[in-house]
């Protein structure tokens, strides 16, 4: 099924992202963990795609065992700022001969050193993929607190646009730890004009380990009360993944409470985690 026609059913939606671990030479192990998330029953998966194309096989491999073995549809990324026309190409075909149908375009993180490429924005390769087959479902990144790049919110807000009009079907947006964020940029982003299904992306923390990286990768800015927590549980790990399950779970049920329909759980190949949400808010699915 299309991603598109899933967030337009009319119905609260709660979804599950897995990667392909570049430094893990161990497919089988995080194949497996894929696909016990996925007896989970999420509304879609996403497999994420290694910047640089490293582990593009594992995005289509994975991706294909979701989808045929365990009956649910699936999302592979694609980015594409170290890539070119001719490895684009070639990941497309591959996606359609895995049957993969939905595909979120996005640029990947500037490489450290200059390679090859025919790409500057997630907008080009929307287009590139729009007119390869516009049969695609494409799914775009967004940022509730601006991509770090951008010189503000505004600007990022001009682009997001630009890059919908290219051919986006939804947005996913980056994590973030506090709802307001998130509602801001919802009001900011409608006023725009933005008018594709925008799914809430969010990040349970649940090792000390994890909160560090989390914040630099994202950018994101932290309440307090999330401070607190790690201050309180971090250094017990059962009580601290209680803790980031619960916290993940409340800002979920916040979301679906003020009319936010679509969720994404970033499960980092963690079944556990991915149960434990599921079971905090089965009943507020239905
Ligand atoms: P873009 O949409 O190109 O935006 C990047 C920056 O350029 C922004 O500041 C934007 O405002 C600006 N911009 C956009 N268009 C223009 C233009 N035409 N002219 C000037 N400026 C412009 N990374 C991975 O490597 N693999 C993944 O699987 C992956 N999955 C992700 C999933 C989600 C939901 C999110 C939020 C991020 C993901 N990322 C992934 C990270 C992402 O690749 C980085 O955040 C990257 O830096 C930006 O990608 P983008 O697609 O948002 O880029």
């Amino acid at each position: 099924m299309k991603i598109i026609d899933c967030l337009n059913q009319g119905k609260v939606t709660l979804s599950f992202e897995v990667f392909p671990n570049k430094y893990s030479k161990n497919f089988e192990a995080v194949a497996n963990k894929a696909k016990e998330i996925a007896r989970l029953h999420p509304e879609f998966m996403s497999v994420t795609y290694g910047a640089g194309g490293g582990t593009s096989q594992y995005t289509v491999n994975i991706a294909k065992e979701i989808q045929e073995k365990e009956g649910v549809d699936v999302l592979a990324h694609l980015t594409c700022v170290s890539s070119t026309k001719e490895k684009v190409h070639e990941m497309l075909e591959s996606f359609e001969a895995n049957g993969i149908k939905n595909i979120m375009a996005l640029r990947g993180d500037l490489p450290e050193t200059e390679v090859p490429h025919d790409y500057e924005h997630a907008s080009e390769l929307i287009k590139e993929i729009k007119e390869y087959n516009p049969e695609f479902c494409i799914g775009g990144a967004c940022y509730p607190e601006g991509h770090p790049e951008a010189k503000n919110k505004d600007e990022d807000i001009y682009y997001l646009k630009k890059k919908v009009e290219a051919g986006c079907d939804f947005l996913t947006t980056q994590m973030f730890f506090d709802n307001s964020i998130f509602y801001n940029f919802l009001y900011r982003a409608r006023e725009a004009g933005i008018e594709v299904p925008i799914v809430a992306g969010i990040m349970p923390i649940t090792r000390k380990e994890q909160v560090k990286r989390a914040i630099q990768l994202s950018g994101s800015s932290v309440p307090s009360r999330f401070f607190s927590m790690v201050d309180t549980f971090g250094d017990n790990e059962k009580a601290m993944k209680q803790a980031g399950i619960i916290y993940a779970s409340e800002q979920i049920i916040d979301l679906i409470a003020n009319g936010v329909k679509h969720i994404h759980v970033y499960t980092m190949n963690n079944p556990d985690v991915a149960e434990g949400i599921m079971n905090n808010v089965s009943e507020i699915l239905k």
